[in-house]
């Protein structure tokens, strides 16, 4: 029977299994890995919860990948994406054409963003391409402003900006970088605030301090008519959650400020909410000159990415009356017709529900359930979070604070138990990363603190 047509009818999920290992190679993972071990086929979901092929349920503590914000099955997203789809799927958004859904949505996305001061959006296929938008046209923008020796840029250690080369190339994160190798010139890293793992202090105020001061040094040591842009994520996600001190964000803007550098956040994960705030650096009080955002835009049922750019930069366009200002960049995809209605109708479950809200009171009560387990477990070091972004840190010994050895598995293998009690959560090298859903109920936060602990008993 073709494969196609029996995933529809449910069948056993061996089958399937067996075609997966034999056709599809999956990001992150060594191919071989998967053989042994193969992935969860996940086939239905509500809300917070998603089914695998056999009707076994778990609590998703992960939202498919930071994404699912407003849940799955939403029939409101449904209905939008339905609607649209028989309306068009698609058209050009090249050559002097283009879509309603994608205008309403930027529209949408400026009102929103009129506290930063935002004021053009240019849309995109997800959180690579959001990222590698900002970088190309932060450029642009230099050689607008007659200054097109500003090429570099500048990230953190730790950063995660996704896998074109651009984002690679700023990421932070060896493991990511090692087999890409050479990256591209000109991007370069600074220590982040992380207060479980510095040499210098356990003073929030000081560490950020510090790092605010390595960030001017850099660019000082680099040149400050060289660097474009300094990119950062309000809390660092894949990096391992590491929330910065409150006073970090309002130093970076003014380090930016004092060379004229323009400052992007790379709200991929903290937009539309998941911090606790509407938008993570509008949580430190910041209003960043560029803003990546994908994921929670369109909540993963169709992906979308988009960057938004502020007065300051939008004005160089405004006052461009060359070829120079010709957007020379974009996607097939860019401003798809299905993903933005799709987004449309994420965006005001959003605000209606208040999801900015719920994640900071769903969030406070998950990290209340697992804080415990920095006393109960030997392996866990540091249970850390802000809103609906938390991490376990997994440590060989509490005292120095030294991770597991990843290679051992510990990670992988709490998961797995956190799974058989009813909870997905992710296992990320030597730690634990949760995200549900922003929609998630008491109950359901209950179920995966309480599949943690489990999980912390059987498998360590
Ligand atoms: N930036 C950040 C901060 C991210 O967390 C991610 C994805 N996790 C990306 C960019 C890349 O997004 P995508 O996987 O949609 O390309």
């Amino acid at each position: 029977k073709p494969i196609a047509a029996a995933a529809l009818e449910r069948v056993d999920d061996n089958l399937l299994k067996a075609a997966n290992a034999k056709y599809q190679w999956h990001p992150m993972v060594h191919p071989k890995r998967l053989e042994q071990d193969p992935p969860l086929i996940i086939a239905r979901g509500r809300g917070a919860v998603v089914e695998d092929l056999d009707g076994k349920s778990y609590v998703d503590g992960v939202a498919g990948l930071w994404c699912v914000n407003v849940g799955h099955g939403r029939k409101e997203v449904i209905d939008a994406i339905q609607a649209q789809l028989a309306q068009i799927a698609y058209f050009s958004p090249f050559d002097g054409t283009t879509t309603p859904p994608s205008i309403l949505l930027s529209q949408k996305l400026i009102e929103m963003t009129q506290p930063e001061d935002m004021a053009r959006v240019l849309f995109s296929n997800g959180g690579s391409d959001a990222v590698e938008t900002a970088m190309k046209l932060s450029r642009q923008y230099w050689r607008l402003k007659g200054q097109p020796q500003r090429v570099k840029f500048i990230s953190l250690m730790n950063a995660y900006h996704g896998t074109h080369i651009g984002g690679v190339s700023m990421n932070g994160i060896p493991s990511f970088r090692a087999n890409y190798e050479p990256l591209l010139p000109n991007c370069y890293q600074v220590e982040c605030p992380w207060i479980y793992r510095n040499p210098w202090t356990n003073d929030p105020k000081e560490l950020a301090r510090i790092c605010a001061d390595a960030l001017a040094r850099e660019i000082e040591f680099q040149g400050p008519d060289t660097v474009a842009a300094f990119f950062a994520e309000p809390i660092q996600g894949a990096g391992g959650v590491i929330v910065p001190p409150e006073t970090y964000w309002p130093l970076v803007r003014e380090v930016c400020d004092r060379y004229g550098v323009l400052l992007v956040a790379d709200e991929v994960v903290t937009g539309f909410g998941r911090s606790g705030a509407m938008f993570g650096s509008r949580g430190w009080g910041v209003k960043p000159d560029i803003m990546c955002l994908a994921k929670g835009l369109s909540s993963g049922y169709v992906p979308l990415g988009a960057t938004l750019f502020n007065k300051r930069v939008v004005s160089a366009w405004d006052d461009d009356a060359t070829f120079t200002g010709a957007i020379m960049h974009g996607y097939t995809y860019t401003g798809h017709a299905v993903a933005c209605a799709a987004a449309l109708a994420c965006l005001e479950i959003v605000e209606r529900e208040d999801l900015p809200g719920r994640a900071a009171a769903m969030g406070a009560r998950l990290l209340d359930g697992l804080k415990p387990l920095e006393q109960s477990s030997a392996v866990v070091g540091n249970v850390r979070g802000k809103g609906l972004m938390i991490a376990i840190d997994l440590v060989a010994d509490k005292e120095t604070r030294e991770p597991i050895d990843p290679g051992e598995g510990l990670a992988y293998r709490l998961a797995d138990a956190a799974r058989a009690h009813g909870a997905i959560v992710r296992p990320v090298g030597t730690k634990l990363i949760l995200s549900p859903p922003l929609v998630i109920s008491e109950e359901q936060v209950d179920v995966i603190a309480n599949a943690l602990k489990e999980a912390f008993r059987v498998a360590v």
